[in-house]
């Protein structure tokens, strides 16, 4: 039986998506040939990124004459690292918004090249709210923020004017809500959420605000020559970025983005209505705040643990346990889970309710 999967990340993908890689393992396109097995310099291969990279800006809706996509290596954790060696003057400032556990890894990172300025933090509530109100200052090299908090299941809903260049962890959003995406001068995600396998992390650029930092970058790590060399300076994550392909096809058959994102407010208000509605649960999060991707909520009494837990297992929900570092319940609901998932979630703690 498939499971009701709520895992935070790998997480599920479309099914058609599974399919489809699937049968490229075994034979790709009737070539002959497995997905696994072709060189990434072959035309076959060649075809697959270009039609990701085009097809990560259409759905953005972003201009291709201003802005690159490339599927870089090393997880969003190296973009921590490869945006301030890009981005920072030597002896440079960049302001952080300390939004949770992630923005607070892009922040230890960045500390390596330069000065960070934390402009707002909810560290005093642990991370239970977006910090608001802030300003960001004019005389730093870029602003970095995180879109939505994984962990902590809080999700920005509105980004502050800046006269700096934006820089924004999508990981755990990205193509599940409709944005101004051109109000982002760089955007990073690991695929592992909305996209695809682990393996690869999409990066979105706008060209005109490279090569203006005069720090000598080693090559791998810079992006120019990422772009120059057309996403391949080395050899991509070419299974994780066909994969990535195929649910960037699958989304635009769904609608594109704004279609997904009714979908997504869909399962969002289902459960977090069931979450403030059931007696025995309460969201961890304020609620103008809360996230429509990782829903986090408690027992409000821990007694009750194990006839939930085994409640879910018994209905195939898998994934549920909040991250290691908080505890609780973490119900990761990313664009390819099914609407029919969360009710039955919701039935599982209606059920709780009846029983005890
Ligand atoms: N940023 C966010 C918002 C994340 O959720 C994660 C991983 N869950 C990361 C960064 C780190 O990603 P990776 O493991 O690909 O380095």
């Amino acid at each position: 039986m498939k499971k009701h999967n709520y895992s935070a990340g790998p997480c599920i993908l479309a099914q058609e998506v599974f399919e489809k890689a699937a049968q490229a393992v075994l034979d790709y396109n009737n070539s002959g040939l497995s997905i696994l097995e072709i060189s990434h310099r072959s035309k076959d291969f060649v075809a697959i990124i270009e039609q990701a990279r085009a097809l990560v800006l259409e759905l953005l809706k972003l201009d291709p004459k201003e802005y690159t996509a490339l599927f870089l290596s090393g997880g969003a954790s190296h973009q921590f690292m490869m945006v301030p060696y890009n981005l920072m003057q030597t002896s440079g400032k960049a302001a952080y918004l300390d939004s949770g556990t992630w923005a607070n890894g892009a922040i230890k990172e960045a500390a390596f090249f330069g000065e960070t300025v934390v402009v707002g933090s909810s560290k005093d509530q642990n991370y239970n709210y977006i910090p608001k109100g802030y300003t960001v200052p004019e005389a730093v090299d870029y602003f970095h923020c995180t879109s939505n908090n994984t962990i902590y299941g809080t999700q920005m809903k509105e980004f502050p004017a800046a006269k700096v260049p934006v820089v924004c962890d999508m990981s755990s959003d990205i193509f599940s809500r409709v944005l101004d995406f051109s109000k982002f001068d760089l955007i990073y995600a690991g695929a592992q959420k909305n996209l695809g396998p682990a393996g690869t992390t999409l990066v979105v650029i706008k060209n005109r605000i490279l090569g203006k930092s005069t720090r000598a970058i080693p090559s791998i790590l810079d992006y120019e020559k990422q772009i120059k060399a057309q996403s391949m300076y080395n050899t991509p994550a070419v299974f994780a970025i066909y994969t990535s392909l195929l649910t960037l096809q699958w989304l635009k058959k769904q609608g594109g983005i704004a279609a997904i994102e009714k979908i997504n407010n869909q399962k969002a208000e289902l459960l977090y209505h069931e979450i403030d509605r059931n007696p025995l649960f309460e969201g961890t999060v304020r609620p103008e705040d809360r996230s429509t991707m990782n829903a986090t909520f408690l027992l409000r009494n821990m007694a009750h643990a194990p006839i939930f837990e085994a409640l879910c297992e018994a209905a195939g929900i898998s994934g549920i346990k909040g991250h290691r570092s908080v505890g609780g319940y973490r119900a990761s609901m990313y664009n390819a889970l099914p609407i029919a998932s969360v009710l039955v979630l919701v039935a599982v703690m209606q059920e709780l309710e009846s029983k005890v």
